[in-house]
C-alpha cells in the first residue's frame, strides 16, 4: 500500500525499526545520525520520534524533528524547511522499505555497539571497525 505525505510516495506496510542509523556522505567524509525512539513519558508518550544527534554524547544529544508511524516518518511543520532532516527522514523510511534507493557513496549504517565497553558507536570508522576509539586504543 502507497500512502501520499507532502507529494512523497512512501510505503505503510515497511516498519522503521527503533535504534539509531547513521547516514555516511563518502564525497564529503560527512556523516549524520539520526535515532528512532518510542516516548516513554512526557506529552508525546507512546509516540515514535526522529531525532538528530546534535552533540557529542551519543546516548542523549538528540533533538526531535518527526514522528514515525510505520513505515513513514513525518517532519514536524517547524523543522520542513530543514533540507538535512527532510532529506534524512525520507531517506531513512527509505532504507526500510521494500526497494531501498543507492545512491553512490552515501552509506546507511545500522546501530552497533563496542565490542569492548558496550556503548553505542555512531561514527562510519567506529561502526566499520565494531569498536570505538578510546577502546581502539586500549588494546
Ligand atoms: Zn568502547
Amino acid at each position: 500500500m502507497v500512502a501520499r505525505s507532502k507529494g512523497i510516495e512512501m510505503d505503510t506496510e515497511v516498519i522503521i525499526p527503533n535504534g539509531c542509523f547513521t547516514v555516511e556522505n563518502t564525497a564529503n567524509g560527512t556523516h549524520r545520525t539520526v535515532k528512532v525512539h518510542t516516548a516513554r513519558k512526557g506529552n508525546l508518550k507512546d509516540k515514535r520520534i526522529i531525532s538528530l544527534l546534535i552533540g557529542c554524547n551519543n546516548d542523549s544529544d538528540y533533538a526531535g524533528f518527526g514522528f514515525v508511524e510505520n513505515g513513514v516518518v513525518k517532519v514536524w511543520s517547524k523543522h520542513q524547511d530543514c533540507k538535512v532532516k527532510t532529506w534524512l527522514a525520507q531517506f531513512v523510511a527509505n532504507q526500510f522499505g521494500q526497494n531501498p534507493k543507492a545512491i553512490e557513496g552515501v552509506n546507511f549504517l545500522v546501530e552497533k555497539r563496542c565490542i569492548r565497553c558496550n556503548r553505542r558507536l555512531t561514527t562510519p570508522e567506529s561502526i566499520k571497525a565494531g569498536i570505538g576509539p578510546e577502546c581502539a586504543g586500549k588494546f
